[in-house]
């Protein structure tokens, strides 16, 4: 349940009540809004029930019960949209963030070049695996610390931020100490002992969305975050397994007005995985941002064809210039805008 409190109450009045909820054996966070301060009330529901005397107490204005199984994650408990800052990047505002780079870090050279291209095209934030999740286990599968050192090295000669997936529990604090934003891949998104290890840091936590999860079980993904204590969550559409089977997965566009209506959280989409080849990207991109979208996470590499992996759905650096400045002029549309400058060369819609 939420208890909403009165508008600009004492602070006396707050810690009254938040200590009466926290003798009841609670978990209680704290939101506190421009005009109220909101506690959303977790824990046993039959005590919830026991009707308590709440109203009573001084400062509270009313208790709201939440009907969703996500609590912390609703817009009933948090109205205003969530922006999450890094340095001077924000996610959630008005800005459009694009995380662009290649599906994993292959070698320094290709890093270091793709950043290069990558921060060339406006971005502000490189991705690229160094912990891969392959469907095989003959395949390239990251190059683990290393790939870690690449990407700290990329951050430092470019300044763009880093984000980079963490697979495993185990991991978490390694990755945690390159990563400005930690990914959690599609294929992990239920492994919920590993989001309540990312649960405790405290960086931004990209949360992608399962294979086959329906929204509800996303949000409820991403509950475990934030009842973890960490309130920094971005969502991510990459796209679910339908009958289609000519694109890789189907983008599922439509979950951008859904999350934007039912939580306060940030979401971008990746159009890269969500359909599995290049020539799609850039259209799905200007889609994501038309329904509303607060990123994008796009794969670029220099050279697609020699790619250790995903090399089909990767734009080459060209694609990637020609899509930044689309975007950037679409981007005013929809109220919102794109950093970067102009490197636009038309290069048609082949190869
Ligand atoms: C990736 O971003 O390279 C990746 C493996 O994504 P997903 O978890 O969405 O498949
Ligand atoms: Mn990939």
């Amino acid at each position: 349940m939420i208890v909403v409190m009165e508008k600009g109450v004492s602070e006396e009045k707050l810690e009254r009540v938040l200590d009466y909820l926290q003798g009841k054996g609670f978990s209680l966070h704290i939101s506190r809004g421009i005009e109220r301060t909101i506690i959303g009330v977790l824990g046993d529901k039959n005590k919830m029930e026991e009707r308590l005397p709440l109203e009573a107490l001084e400062g509270v204005e009313k208790v709201v019960p939440i009907l969703t199984p996500y609590k912390l994650a609703s817009r009933e408990f948090k109205a205003q949209d969530t922006v999450i800052t890094i340095g001077d990047v924000t996610i959630g505002g008005q800005e459009l963030q694009v995380m662009a780079g290649p599906c994993a870090v292959e070698s320094r050279e290709q890093l270091l070049e793709t950043a290069a291209i990558v921060k060339q095209g406006g971005a502000k934030i490189l991705r690229g695996g160094a912990f891969k999740p392959r469907t095989s286990p003959y395949s390239f599968q990251g190059l683990e610390k290393k790939g870690l050192e690449y990407l700290a090295e990329a951050r430092e000669t470019t300044g763009l931020l880093i984000v980079t997936e963490v697979m495993d529990t185990r991991s978490v604090d390694l990755v945690s100490r390159y990563a400005d934003i930690l990914q959690i891949g599609a294929r992990n998104m239920q492994n919920f002992p590993l989001l309540k290890e990312v649960g405790k840091t405290n960086k931004p936590v990209l949360l992608k969305r399962g294979l086959s999860a329906t929204v509800e079980e996303w949000i409820m993904a991403a509950e475990y975050i934030l009842a973890a204590g960490n309130n920094q969550v971005i969502l991510c559409e990459r796209g679910i397994r339908t009958f289609e089977t000519y694109t890789r997965n189907t983008l599922d566009l439509s979950v951008v007005p859904v999350i934007k209506h039912l939580t306060h959280l940030p979401i971008i989409v990746d159009p890269s995985h969500g359909t599995g080849k290049w020539r799609l990207v850039g259209p799905m991109a200007k889609a994501a941002v038309v329904a509303g979208v607060d990123g994008l996470i796009i794969e670029v590499h220099p050279n697609p064809v020699e790619a250790l992996s995903d090399g089909p759905q990767s734009l080459k650096p060209e694609k990637y210039y020609q899509l930044m400045e689309e975007l950037r002029q679409l981007a005013p549309v929809m109220s919102r805008s794109l950093s970067g400058t102009a490197h636009f060369e038309k290069t048609g819609t082949e190869g």
